[in-house]
């Protein structure tokens, strides 16, 4: 993903939205102390200390996860990495009981023309209702391609795929109600080579493409869409949602209620302001409702991990108790939609 804008379009950005500058969240009554946070147990673990909450997401199988595509090395398009990824998710997804299938295409890019593969598994609700619309839950599954070094992108990649697979396995124990769920894996978010609207989000932009047409995966348009959550570097130890002004606003702001419901008031901070390029944005593109859940201001000075897209991005920088903390706010936030939503 990319920082698009600079600081000072971001009042533009929020104008463009129909945001009011001076919104201001309800008040509510301050969260018990939380206690303090316990200093020795691995980071594959969830840290026991965090505020618990109906959840059934297990930040430490979703860890597990993590650690094995860290194992298959790069996973950038079209390398053996990609392929061991497509194989395991899709027999992983395969196993949930959901109907699973690649949506296979070959994107121009500066390198060349390249096959790619957006991973696709469907939870329609178990009794259809004639006009079920959908909730979309996705992530990228593809690594940055480097030449010069080895890049396993552990919260780069690895971070939002363990997210995504887990929130699979969360919501064929406890499905949705009202919604048909697709959980969606896009292939070449990252720019193979510079970022441009050309070279980034392939993946992504030819699912989007593909709507309302014969080849839309299960026979989705975009009408029946209402809402995209798009998780990306969701990983890291010291996770900083970031207020991402592109993201659909009032999406985003239920979001961020959420979390700080949950007590993760450290995590979800409405000042940590960022307009990141992801793949939300051809989905926004169509007027569909998307946000990009990214930590992405680690700093709190808009700033970014200094380890992002460097051979430093590796399992040191990630924890369970972070996947812990986006997972079940994904998970609550979901099922509140489904409520809300028609
Ligand atoms: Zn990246």
């Amino acid at each position: 993903m990319k920082v698009l804008y600079p600081y000072w379009l971001l009042a533009l950005g929020l104008g463009l939205w129909g945001w009011s500058g001076c919104h201001k969240a309800p008040a509510r009554p301050a969260a018990p102390p939380v206690p303090a946070a316990a200093t020795n147990f691995p980071a594959s673990q969830v840290d026991p200390s965090l505020p618990p909450n109906e959840s059934l997401f297990q930040g430490a199988r979703a860890f597990r996860d993590l650690e094995r595509q860290v194992e298959m090395g790069p996973r950038s398009v079209g390398s053996p990495g990609a392929e061991q990824l497509r194989l395991w998710l899709q027999r992983e997804l395969h196993g949930l009981g959901y109907k699973t299938g690649a949506q296979v295409f070959t994107a121009q890019t500066p390198l060349g023309p390249k096959k790619m593969f957006n991973i696709l598994a469907w939870a329609p609700l178990a009794s259809p209702a004639i006009q079920a619309n959908t909730i979309i839950l996705s992530t990228h599954h593809d690594t940055k391609y480097f030449t010069d070094f080895t890049f396993v992108g552990a919260n780069d990649g690895a971070s939002g795929v363990a997210l995504l697979l887990e929130l699979a396995r969360v919501f064929k124990e406890r499905p949705l109600t009202k919604h048909n769920l697709l959980f969606a894996f896009w292939d070449g978010e990252e720019a193979l080579q510079e970022w441009s609207a050309e070279d980034s989000l392939y993946g992504s932009r030819h699912f989007v493409e593909s709507l309302d047409t014969p080849q839309t995966p299960f026979k989705l348009t975009t009408k029946q869409i209402v809402a995209v959550i798009n998780m990306d570097m969701v990983g890291d130890r010291h996770l900083q949602v970031t207020y991402d002004t592109l993201s659909h606003p009032q999406l985003l702001e239920m979001l961020f209620t959420k979390g700080r419901d949950l007590r993760f008031e450290k995590n979800f901070k409405r000042a940590e302001l960022g307009n990141i390029a992801d793949d939300h944005l051809p989905f926004l593109q169509r007027s569909i409702p998307a946000i990009n859940l990214i930590g992405f201001n680690q700093t709190g000075a808009g700033s970014y991990p200094p380890y992002w897209h460097t051979a430093e991005d590796t399992l040191d920088k990630v924890s369970a108790t972070s996947l812990q903390i986006a997972g079940s706010t994904v998970d609550l936030l979901v099922r509140d939609l489904d409520r809300i939503l028609e």
